[in-house]
């Protein structure tokens, strides 16, 4: 079924009030920055490995409503970023981007290449980690340890697809 599909519920969302204090050079950085986040997300390699950890886990997919990729970052009161949150009772979830002059720190000592498969990196586990939360609730113990597994597990897969770029596609996970 077409709309039970995880990857037609995300979406980019905007935070009005932030918009209009936020300058050019910056909304444009956010703006590409929330699209290859989405992008990353709906590849099909990566919603295949979300349907997995669905299936194994026992999650209902109808539970999961919203999948929010917001543009402009989101700090806790004492400053730290947060990478994602969810409403479990509502089943919306929401993913923060880094701060552009985080970024930008990172670009001086960092190729770009690496900065960006971080930046991939970072959504795809923050998406694994609220997707967990959609049954363990406030479990922030089980869903941490279940994460660090599943990502582990995905991007195990990712490097062997990778150096073996000439082989014949195959299912990923097909274990
Ligand atoms: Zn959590």
């Amino acid at each position: 079924m077409e709309n039970s599909k995880l990857s037609n519920k995300i979406r980019v969302v905007i935070n009005r009030k932030k918009l209009e204090c936020c300058e050019q050079k910056h909304l444009q950085f956010y703006r590409g920055y929330a699209s290859a986040v989405s992008q990353t997300l709906r590849k099909p390699s990566f919603q295949r490995f979300l349907d997995w950890i669905i299936k194994l886990e026992r999650i209902e997919k109808a539970d999961v409503t919203d999948i929010q990729v917001r543009v402009f970052p989101f700090e806790k009161e004492n400053g730290n970023p947060v990478a994602g949150r969810c409403n479990s009772n509502a089943g919306v979830i929401l993913l923060f981007p880094k701060r552009r002059s985080f970024l930008k720190k990172k670009l001086q000592n960092n190729q770009k290449e690496n900065v960006h498969y971080y930046l991939k990196s970072r959504a795809m586990a923050a998406m694994i980690h609220e997707l967990l939360h959609i049954k363990y609730k406030s479990n922030e113990g089980k869903v941490r340890q279940l994460t660090k597994k599943y990502f582990g597990i995905f991007s195990w897969h990712q490097n062997f697809d990778s150096k073996s770029a000439n082989a014949p596609q195959r299912p990923l996970l097909a274990l």
